[in-house]
């Protein structure tokens, strides 16, 4: 059965120039196997052509998308745009990173119809950026920056990392203003976590310092959240920012909310109608798999009434949206006395039948639902 609201399509490019010690998403820094896995992952978006009427946003992530050449993502487009029509006003969105960047590639991008650039910048400042193991540099960045206004898109996203060790509000707000003097659309300000298989998890477990104190990440949060806020911007889910709601990530919108969505290549996840399913983290077994069954799904879930409930809460507390009354069960006790301590602790408002995070609440939000399971 196809779903009827349009749906998502993300594309994992699995390639990077390097790898950053803090990330944990799946990438491979050898680009060999790049032209492989660009037919896989047409002839794995040939396989679903039943399952999805329509595309409304196409999101290439990873990786490092910016770092495939023009003419392999010329033909990678035009096999995704052959899958099925994109609706007239698709968001299509490009994530890059600065040193990738030329003019004549900004305008390729442009020429393939992507209307939206996510740049990863992370900081702007060059001590910041070693320590995080950044290939760029400010100058690099700021030329970048240039060249996509001049050229680029007029929807701008940025994404920057807060929170690390050292971290001082000062500089957290020196780099934020100057990225925002090339007017951005959209912001996404993460605050760096450890993920044990990487080389900052495994240099925090032996005692070498990698993020801020709870405190101090606490102040940094509270103070994106306000230093935004008091330009303009719409904080609408915890680490997103955007300069007002038509520039809201559609493409993560789709998460957030469980739409259908389709991702493609390795490691990607996709899902439809209560079920899940996603692809092997490996190039290899994933165009293995792809050449010989025109499949790559290596899992498949069926979300329970119960999982998909306590999933929309948990998606729900994470934006400003929050989460309708009838969602939380209100007829049980439980429920009536989460509600009271969260709006006593200003952690939540409610209003028009919502039940919606304040900015103390999203510096908590993984724990909000946990107040409405049995
Ligand atoms: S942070 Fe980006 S560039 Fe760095 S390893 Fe991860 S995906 Fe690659």
């Amino acid at each position: 059965m196809k779903s009827d609201s349009a749906a998502g399509l993300y594309v994992h490019v699995p390639f990077c120039k390097g790898k950053c010690p803090y990330c944990d998403f799946y990438s491979i820094t050898d680009p060999g196997a790049e032209r492989r896995w660009a037919r896989a992952l047409i002839r794995e978006g040939q396989g679903y052509r039943a399952d999805f009427s329509a595309f409304d946003s196409l999101y290439l992530g990873g990786g490092t998308p910016s770092v495939l050449p023009d003419d392999l993502l010329a033909e990678l487009l035009a096999g995704l745009d052959a899958l099925r029509p994109f609706a007239s006003e698709s968001e299509r969105t490009i994530e890059c990173n600065p040193n990738d960047l030329s003019p004549e590639r900004i305008e390729c991008y442009r020429s393939l119809g992507f209307n939206r650039i996510s740049l990863g910048i992370q900081s702007l400042d060059d001590t910041e950026l070693a320590f995080l193991g950044r290939r760029h540099r400010r100058s690099d960045t700021l030329r970048a920056l240039d060249w996509v206004r001049e050229r680029g898109p007029n929807n701008l996203g940025i994404d920057l990392i807060y929170g690390f060790a050292g971290h001082s509000i000062a500089r957290w707000r020196s780099t934020l203003e100057a990225v925002l003097r090339y007017q951005p659309q959209h912001l996404s300000c993460y605050q760096l976590t450890l993920a044990d298989r990487t080389p900052f998890g495994r240099a925090a477990a032996t005692g070498q310092p990698r993020l801020a104190t709870p405190e101090e990440q606490a102040d940094l949060f509270l103070f994106t959240a306000e230093f935004l806020g008091e330009r303009g911007f719409l904080h609408y889910e915890v680490s997103n920012f955007a300069r007002d709601s038509t520039y809201r990530c559609r493409h993560n919108l789709k998460y957030w909310s469980r739409a259908p969505y389709l991702g493609l290549g390795p490691a990607a996840h996709s899902h439809r109608d209560g079920v899940r399913w996603w692809n092997p983290a490996s190039v290899e077994a994933y165009c293995r798999a792809v050449e010989v069954t025109g499949s790559a799904a290596a899992g498949r879930e069926q979300l329970s009434s119960e999982q998909i409930r306590l999933e929309d809460l948990a998606l729900g507390f994470r934006t400003r949206e929050g989460v309708a009354l009838e969602q939380l069960d209100p007829g049980a006790p439980r429920t009536q006395a989460a509600i009271a301590e969260l709006l006593e602790a200003g952690l939540a408002t409610l209003a028009a039948g919502r039940l919606r995070p304040t900015t103390r609440g999203f510096l908590v939000a993984d724990g909000l639902s946990l107040l409405f399971v049995a």
